[in-house]
């Protein structure tokens, strides 16, 4: 919205009358905004109670530090004009490592003066020039202050554009293919209409496709465990039957649940009925609970990536056109026939970040590799997934990067943090917000192009408040080009 930094400490500068608060209002939530004058209300007779100044500063140093120390956003909303006051809060940003920023908010004097006359309790005009001698000095005081960032907003900016939906739309696009991820299932007694509806949401939407987990047991980092998780080849089949034109598949099927030639034989099967819109993720399996549960064998991690290996090897024989034997460097079969044939090159994306051995089998192997979407490990990552392209001689254009993202999005900074607040369980706002990506479409937007920068193709998204196809479809101002 305005390139500063997010959480931060805002401190707003400016004489009365500038358009410090509207700006404030503008840009951040109400709760955010810390201002002499709101608490000069509250502990006072009114907003211009000078006589409960020294009340009204007390609580406000308290607000600014209790919300700094939780690493929230917090915007004071004072006049800002006397360096002491402005030096403690950048103490207290420092002491909890918040970036601390200087907002001054510039409007000549006319302008602030006219504003200042239509208000039904006016500054004295001997205050109110002392205040406008005070802000033409500012701007010097605070590039030598050591502020992380001085933005200066001249009065002639019109205020309350920052989250409208239309600056999202106007956004550049992103360059990348996103596919939904659907990990809850919320389904209640009606489950194909559900279905049809989140899936023809997610086409509306601008989604290129359409991803189902593949879990026995809904797994911990999603819901509990007695939430519904269909079996996905047989949901799949069902999206199947719609007019969406939705790349189907899942992220990911671990290569323990199913052999790997009933793999090939299902994925070929919605390739054809889909005419050429299948993927296949594969992983190795993570999860020994639902094995057990199962009564399915969970071999030690290097077996099973063994096993990761052979299965592609086996699948793509099975793909292969003609029904001749196959030997492989690790499979042999007496022959490979196996009808109705994928009516498209399905790709294969291989899950999983372990840079040993899955990021080889991915550059040796698979035509995707999926990661996670943390910007800060992610370009490490990828650079391993290119060496082992090298190492094993393989051009890394053929091995597509994508992403699972989890975010938490919303229409605005309101919509965001109330959904941070819903989510988050015992978990810190501030670091929950973080770690999951916490913003609006426009912030995720700005985030998916620097993912784009990095090499990404395919984004497959899943935030986690999606119930409705009204949910889905309000993600079309984050994915539509
Ligand atoms: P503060 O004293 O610096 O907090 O100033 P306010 O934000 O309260 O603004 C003072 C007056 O100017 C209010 O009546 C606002 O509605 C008006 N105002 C502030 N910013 C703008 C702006 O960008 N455009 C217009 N047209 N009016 C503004
Ligand atoms: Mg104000």
């Amino acid at each position: 919205m305005t390139g500063l930094p997010d959480p931060a400490l805002v401190v707003l500068v400016g004489a009365s009358g500038a358009g410090k608060s509207t700006w404030a209002g503008a840009h951040y939530r109400a709760q955010e905004i810390v201002s002499s004058d709101d608490l000069r209300a509250i502990v006072g007779s009114g907003r211009h109670d000078l006589d409960a100044s020294t009340d009204a500063f007390a609580l406000l140093d308290q607000i600014v530090a209790a919300r700094a120390r939780r690493g929230l956003t917090c915007v004071v909303d004072t006049l800002g004009l006397d360096p002491q006051r402005r030096r403690g809060y950048l103490a207290i940003a420092r002491a909890h490592a918040v970036p601390a920023v200087a907002v001054l908010v510039d409007a000549p004097p006319a302008l602030a003066r006219k504003r200042n006359a239509a208000r039904d309790r006016p500054v004295p005009a001997d205050t109110l020039r002392a205040q406008l001698r005070r802000a033409a000095q500012v701007r010097d005081e605070l590039a030598a202050e050591g502020w992380d960032q001085v933005l200066v907003v001249t009065a002639a900016e019109p205020a309350g554009t920052a989250a409208a939906p239309a600056a999202a739309a106007a956004a550049p696009p992103t360059g990348l293919e996103f596919v939904l991820q659907i990990s809850r299932v919320p389904w209640a007694d009606d489950p194909t209409g559900w279905l049809r509806g989140m899936a023809q949401a997610a086409a509306e939407a601008g989604f290129a496709g359409v991803a189902l987990m593949d879990h026995l047991i809904q797994i911990p980092q999603v819901e509990r465990a007695w939430e519904p998780i269909p079996e996905p080849w047989v949901t799949l089949g069902m999206l199947a039957g719609l007019d969406t034109g939705l790349r189907l598949g899942t992220l990911v099927s671990p290569v323990t649940f199913r052999a790997p030639g009933i793999v090939a034989k299902t994925v070929a099967t919605l390739d054809a009925i889909t005419g050429g819109r299948a993927f296949l993720g594969l992983g190795a399996g993570w999860w020994d609970r639902e094995h057990a549960a199962f009564g399915l064998p969970f071999p030690p991690a290097a077996e099973r990536l063994d096993a990761l290996e052979s299965a592609i090897e086996t699948i793509r024989a099975l793909w292969a056109p003609g029904t001749k034997a196959f030997a492989g460097s690790r499979v042999e079969l007496p022959e490979t026939t196996c009808y109705p044939r994928p009516v498209s090159d399905v790709p294969i994306i291989v899950g999983g970040s372990g840079e040993r051995r899955t990021l080889r089998i991915a550059a040796q192997l698979a035509d995707g590799c999926n990661l996670p979407s943390d910007e800060d490990k992610l370009a490490g990552k990828i650079a391993v997934l290119r060496a082992h392209c090298a190492a094993v001689g393989r051009d890394a254009g053929e091995v597509a990067v994508t992403v699972l993202d989890l975010p938490i999005v919303g229409r605005d900074r309101d919509e965001v943090w109330q959904r941070v607040e819903t989510l988050r369980g015992r978990t810190a706002a501030a670091t929950f917000a973080e770690r999951r990506h916490a913003g609006t479409y426009e912030q995720q937007r700005e985030r998916y192009r620097r993912l784009a920068g990095l090499g990404v193709r395919t984004v497959f998204v899943s935030p986690p408040h999606l119930r409705t196809p009204g949910d889905v479809l309000a993600l079309g101002a984050m994915v539509r080009p």
